[in-house]
């Protein structure tokens, strides 16, 4: 188990960290984007490439590979998921310092719960300006995700671990999502490729930080950035999400 918060502690940039060789130079060509909900969910096993595949688009031949992929990682316990705090898991307030204020969103503890039935490691990742400007200590910082892990185990929901940017926007950092430093830290404290997550955000940096992985992105609409900048699948709530993810990779 992992410790219940993890350092920022300025882990390299790149992806290089905890990915397997093999892994990463597949998965470097891997497309980003989940199939559409309305492709057929192909048989673990039994599945081969169609005699039309030499008239797909490259583009679609990519995203299949990254889909096999999933599912072969997905199998294996090999996926972690990646989800924003603020506007995603709980409730958005701006500059929330106050474990008080916390407001955990349901329909996101449900599908933490779902995900741990499948025993799939879930991670908050958050950006926490807070700290830089000196509105909150990082110890105060931490006793949120204490009590955000309280109220979670209301619902029989568990997370492994939360990755926190303590650092401002002015500030040189790479963890700062969309710079992908937490979830290079994530990946390596669970050992699995961080260039296997997925990544559930109501943020478009969420969503840039899962381009520039080469990861799924999906987008939720329970925070202030109600509409994403295309391309990419956006849900209701993150058990809506989960439920789409499970549908197509699982
Ligand atoms: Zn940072």
């Amino acid at each position: 188990m992992l410790d219940a918060v993890a350092p920022c502690n300025g882990a390299p940039n790149g992806l290089a960290t905890g990915i397997r060789s093999s892994t990463a130079q597949t998965l470097v060509i891997a497309h980003a984007r989940l199939p559409p909900t309305t492709r057929s969910k192909p048989r673990f096993l039994g599945y081969s490439i169609s005699v039309h595949a030499t008239r797909r688009s490259a583009h679609r031949r990519r995203r299949d590979s990254l889909h096999n992929l999933l599912i072969v990682h997905f199998r294996l316990n090999r996926v972690f998921v990646a989800l924003d705090r603020d506007g995603t898991l709980i409730e958005y307030v701006p500059y929330l310092v106050d474990p008080e204020g916390i407001r955990v969103n349901t329909r996101a503890a449900l599908a933490v719960r779902k995900l741990n039935e499948l025993s799939i490691p879930v991670v908050v990742i958050t950006n926490q300006p807070v700290i830089a400007r000196g509105l909150a200590s990082r110890e105060t910082v931490d006793e949120i995700h204490v009590q955000i892990s309280a109220e979670l185990a209301k619902f029989d929901a568990f997370i492994h671990g939360y990755f926190v940017c303590p650092h401002s926007a002015d500030g040189v950092c790479d963890c700062r999502k969309p710079k992908p430093g937490l979830v290079v830290q994530a990946g390596t404290s669970l050992g699995i490729a961080p260039s296997t997550c997925v990544i559930i955000g109501d943020s478009w940096r969420d969503i840039q930080l899962a381009r520039a992985l080469g990861v799924p992105g999906l987008h939720v609409q329970t925070g202030p950035e109600r509409t994403h900048d295309g391309g990419e699948k956006s849900f209701p709530d993150v058990r809506s999400a989960v439920d789409y993810l499970i549908e197509t990779i699982v």
